[in-house]
């Protein structure tokens, strides 16, 4: 059961995960929704449970961990299916270990914020309803307060779930808890020759489909741990995670991860190991080793075949051409070499024009161009690119507004957070819903909400996130 806090209140909610569980807003921020959200009452049809799990934590075999903060209090059927609602910080449950069951208000608002922020991404996520806060002390690094953020998703199973009955060696509830989750989330599979098979190709293609979409959107969860994991598909726990700013494959988001096992360029392959892991813990079922392995290929494709669509759209090309890699390959690299902007830089490429005079290009190009520090190689790069968009016919006017539809504008930067953040630890939640609504249509041009679009200032260069929330 949850743990009740003192004098809860409320901080912010989420109107389109509201509409996803037929609530209405204004109705969260109501005292007897503050009390259900908080976990101070519980909702009389309401089973709370928490989840035993077990999990590699950077690349180490950890033993048993589980819900050891969140508490299921049960499921909706939604206008758009069934969603689970979970507390994350209400309390000790039997699987808290050393911790004390809870979150505080920091991370709980870059929870809330980059759940809901995903999903305007368009990238596979569990959601976040609404968090609420306490004053209760919390401590930390330092102290803080209290916070509970109510997230949703269909399930909350992990790679971790699995492993945590194949390590035990019991493979009757490992069998019951595969069961469950293919008649429950992937019934399809049900009729396959090896259902236990079956799954682990559609969430090995999922899970490659998901680092696809987090490399397109320069986002890096931080704790790629398998458990942290959705059986799903889903973007699962968010930490310690960032997006990327100044490009940098070797970007590290997570202070605590000094190794940088889950930097972005090693969030790929860091995908395929856990699904190692997570085939390793199907074999008794599936029984039959060579077609596990086989099942791990999928993986190489689907991230593979994803990300070259993405990479596409994001560079506004509607066909391919064998040479795209390259031209791929030489645009990130200038981006690593100019330390630039991901997002801005995506953007602003939407800008580029091919109908400019050759004694106006400079000018035209200027917003991209001088995001660069070597202009020359930038001019070279630009030039291989009009080429390519010549040689397929683009047009200025229609490839600009398809690739802002796939390039975001907005994305939650360390920084907006930390502002978000800090006025709400002195009792403003205002700039949370503020934000939120920026985040919620990301690649809408919102020019009354230009300065979120912004680099990051100077004082947000020492930043810092880790595993402590
Ligand atoms: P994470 O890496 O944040 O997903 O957490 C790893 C494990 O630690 C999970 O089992 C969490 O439930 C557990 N955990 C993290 N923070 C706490 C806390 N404050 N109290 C209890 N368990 C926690
Ligand atoms: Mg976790």
């Amino acid at each position: 059961m949850p743990t009740p806090l003192p004098a809860p209140y409320f901080v912010a909610a989420s109107t389109p995960a509201a509409g996803l569980v037929g609530l209405d807003p204004a109705d969260l921020a109501r005292d007897d929704f503050i009390a259900v959200f908080t976990g101070n009452e519980v909702p009389a049809r309401a089973q709370p449970l928490a989840a035993v799990y077990s999990g590699h934590q950077f690349g180490h075999w950890a033993g048993q961990l589980g819900d050891g903060r969140a508490i299921l209090l049960g499921d909706i059927d939604g206008p758009q299916g069934r969603m689970e609602l979970q507390l994350k910080g209400a309390g000790m449950t039997p699987y808290s270990r050393m911790g004390d069951g809870r979150a505080v208000l920091r991370s709980s608002i870059r929870e809330f914020l980059c759940s809901e922020a995903m999903a305007a991404l368009g990238v596979p996520t569990t959601r976040a309803l609404v968090v609420t806060g306490s004053n209760k002390g919390i401590i930390r690094e330092t102290m803080e307060t209290a916070a509970v953020v109510t997230r949703m998703a269909p399930s909350f199973v992990r790679f971790g779930s699995f492993e945590h009955w194949r390590y035990r060696d019991k493979p009757e509830e490992l069998r019951i808890l595969a069961d469950y989750v293919i008649k429950t989330f992937y019934p399809e599979l049900a009729g396959a020759p090896n259902p236990y098979l079956a799954l682990l190709e559609e969430v090995t293609r999922r899970t490659g489909v998901l680092i696809a979409h987090w490399q397109a959107v320069g986002f890096m969860h931080g704790v790629m741990n398998t458990d942290n994991m959705s059986i799903l598909g889903i973007t699962l726990d968010y930490g310690p995670f960032g997006f990327m700013e100044a490009f940098d494959v070797d970007h590290i988001c997570n202070h605590t991860d000094q190794g940088g096992r889950y930097s972005y360029a090693n969030q790929v392959p860091v995908g395929h190991w856990n699904c190692y892991a997570l085939a390793n813990a199907l074999l008794p079922l599936i029984d039959d080793q060579e077609a596990a392995q086989a099942a791990l290929d999928v993986y190489i494709d689907a991230y593979g075949t994803r990300f070259d669509e993405l990479l596409h759209a994001k560079l506004g090309l509607t066909t391919t051409h064998e040479d795209d890699r390259a031209l791929a390959d030489t645009m990130f690299q200038l981006m690593q070499d100019n330390k630039v902007d991901f997002t801005l830089f995506f953007r602003r490429l939407g800008d580029l024009r091919l109908d400019v005079a050759d004694a106006e290009r400079e000018a035209s190009d200027a917003p991209l161009r001088d995001l660069f520090l070597d202009r020359p190689a930038f001019d070279a790069w630009a030039a291989q690119y009009r080429a390519r968009l010549r040689q397929e016919g683009s047009v200025d006017a229609a490839r600009r507004v398809a690739m802002h539809a796939v390039n975001p504008k907005y994305i939650l930067r360390n920084y907006l957070a930390q502002v978000a953040i800090e006025k709400a630890q002195n009792g403003d939640y205002s700039e949370v819903t503020r934000l939120l609504s920026v985040l919620e249509r990301p690649f809408d041009e919102q020019p009354e909400h230009d300065a979120y679009a912004a680099l990051p200032p100077d004082w947000a260069a020492h930043l810092e996130v880790s595993c402590s929330s």
